[in-house]
């Protein structure tokens, strides 16, 4: 049974890193909205066609039309063997929604919501002091804080143009106000985890794997549990998806 997995945190978590790591170690697929939109756009499926004429006025993709493209994503049979990582999705609540019924449907796994969480202040004094390489564009190890040049190919190492402070707080504050009624839409699941991004890395990818096996043999109980009440055998026939543990 795959493993399906969101994870959400602010710019400066450290997210991306554990991302692509858990990524890589589990066997999970990647999936960016990002891509799979600019795929369906070239591919020109009826909702790539869809979302390139939504773009071409200037608007973002709304929900219905990015929906439609994740679905068609995640069905796919070449997932069927195999959780993923989904990134960029979900961004609001129907959304969410939406990806609760596609995870029924698909019926191959539970879906393992894990949040990094770091103080504000903490953030913001990672954000301010992030420094790039003048050289190569590395982004420099925020933990290694005394270094003076690139630890890839030795240029200089200085701070990012766009990272003011007021930028930085902006920025999570942005993030917040979007993130907020994900959490409440998510944090009363026993597949939804917290991990403390305030500690080295080291020490978060530890808690981050720990708490990801604990929710992911949670969910596979519950499923089991379900599957024994009576819901096996039959075809994905997904009605409305309400019966979902959601709010
Ligand atoms: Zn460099």
């Amino acid at each position: 049974m795959g493993l399906n997995l969101i994870m959400m945190g602010p710019p400066g978590a450290g997210k991306g890193t554990q991302a692509g790591r858990v990524a890589r170690e589990r066997g999970l697929l990647k999936i960016s909205t990002g891509d799979i939109l600019r795929q369906a756009i070239k591919d020109q499926t009826p909702v790539g066609q869809l979302a390139l004429s939504v773009m071409s006025t200037g608007e973002l993709v709304d929900d219905e039309t990015m929906i439609a493209i994740v679905r068609e994503r995640l069905l796919q049979h070449d997932l069927d063997h195999q959780g993923f990582l989904l990134d960029g999705f979900p961004r609001t609540v129907p959304q969410a929604q939406a990806l609760d019924r596609i995870i029924e449907e698909r019926d191959n796994g539970p879906l393992v919501v894990i949040d990094i969480r770091v103080p504000f202040q903490e953030l913001v004094r990672r954000l301010s002091g992030r420094r790039i390489c003048s050289s190569c564009g590395t982004n420099a190890d925020p933990f290694g804080s005394e270094a003076r040049s690139c630890g890839k190919c030795g240029g200089e190492l200085a701070y990012r143009a766009d990272d003011s402070r007021d930028v930085v707080v902006e920025r999570l504050k942005v993030y917040e106000r979007q993130t907020f009624p994900l959490v409440e839409y998510y944090q009363g699941r026993q597949t939804f985890r917290v991990v403390n991004g305030a500690q080295a890395p080291d020490q978060v990818a530890f808690d981050l794997d720990t708490v990801l096996d604990d929710a992911a043999a949670v969910g596979a109980e519950a499923h089991r549990s379900r599957s024994e009440a009576g819901e096996t055998g039959a075809p994905a026939t997904t009605m409305d998806g309400t019966q979902g543990k959601g709010a």
